[in-house]
């Protein structure tokens, strides 16, 4: 007998999967995701209330966490206990309601999820398997691990898909991917710097890095970079004005060497960075500040 909790799980896996290769930036709009099909018929995985479990399921199949504004810290940040686990709230405040009852059931039967987070208006980025292994009664809350292993039973194990991604999985590549997502989408994809639009070759830098205070992970503390800019702004070789105006190190400006000197690092002496059009978006001046002041030491 085909177990249909088990077997909806590994099709919407495999159809994730293809998904996030087709997307290397990670971030997918919600009618992709939504484009799901289960033995002929549509299946919609984000849905408004958050928690989503068709009527032919006794388990909760996908949750989602809405998009927060580029200010604020990313959703999941905030409610990560200690030990890693996210805290995810029930619906409302009903332990028995319809919803939460599906999450407790995934709970029980050890059944994965997928987890969708909000980047941006209608775009997420999605994450596959996720656990819900404790709950929190007192909080209204649930916990869930992303992508573990240990509290997994061998029913679980039988998904295969969930090897290969594991792969790419860990929590701190949830934050450092998060954070990129972020800053990616806010500067559509280009190099503040020179606009190269390769993916494969930009970075989210941090303004001020991560392990500083204010190194928050969110967009106004970010700049979208190609490795080369972001390598040259972390070392100080280029900086940025809080008017957005960038300036190149003096020892550097002197030096003569190949084309990518002259038109990557040089001719962008004085020329003004292309940030965000959305204002909340943009890079807080009193960061770029500090960190412009550190480049000026360094000259
Ligand atoms: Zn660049």
């Amino acid at each position: 007998m085909v177990d249909i909790e088990k077997d909806i799980r590994s099709k919407m896996f495999e159809f994730l999967y293809k998904l996030v290769l087709a997307h290397p930036e990670g971030v997918i709009s919600s009618s992709e995701i939504n484009n799901f099909f289960f033995d002929g018929e549509q299946i919609k995985l984000i849905v408004q209330t958050g928690i989503r479990k068709p009527v032919f399921l006794g388990a909760a199949l996908t949750i989602r966490t809405t998009y927060t504004s580029p200010n604020s810290r990313p959703p999941y940040e905030d409610s990560m206990d200690k030990s890693g686990l996210i805290r995810y709230k029930y619906r409302g405040t009903d332990p028995l309601h319809a919803d939460n009852r599906a999450l407790r059931t995934a709970m029980k039967s050890e059944l994965p999820l997928a987890y969708f987070i909000g980047i941006a208006k209608g775009m997420y980025q999605p994450y596959f398997p996720v656990y819900i292994v404790g709950e929190d009664v007192s909080k209204l809350e649930f916990m869930i691990a992303i992508g573990e292993t240990q509290t997994l039973s061998d029913t679980a194990n039988t998904i295969n898909i969930q090897r290969k991604y594991e792969l790419h999985m860990s929590k701190i590549r949830l934050h450092q991917s998060f954070f990129r997502s972020r800053v990616l989408f806010a500067y559509k994809n280009q190099c503040t710097v020179c606009k190269l639009k390769l993916p494969e070759l930009l970075d989210a830098a941090h303004i001020i890095p991560d392990s500083m205070p204010d190194g928050d992970p969110i967009v106004p503390n970010g700049l979208a970079m190609c490795k080369i800019h972001h390598a040259a702004y972390d070392r100080n070789i280029l900086g940025i004005t809080p008017d957005l105006v960038i300036e190149i190190s003096k020892k550097v400006l002197s030096e003569i060497d190949g084309p990518m000197l002259k038109h990557g690092i040089q001719e962008m002496q004085g020329k003004k960075i292309h940030p965000p059009t959305s204002r909340a978006s943009r890079p807080d001046p009193q960061r770029l500040e500090r960190k412009y002041e550190t480049f000026l030491e360094s000259a």
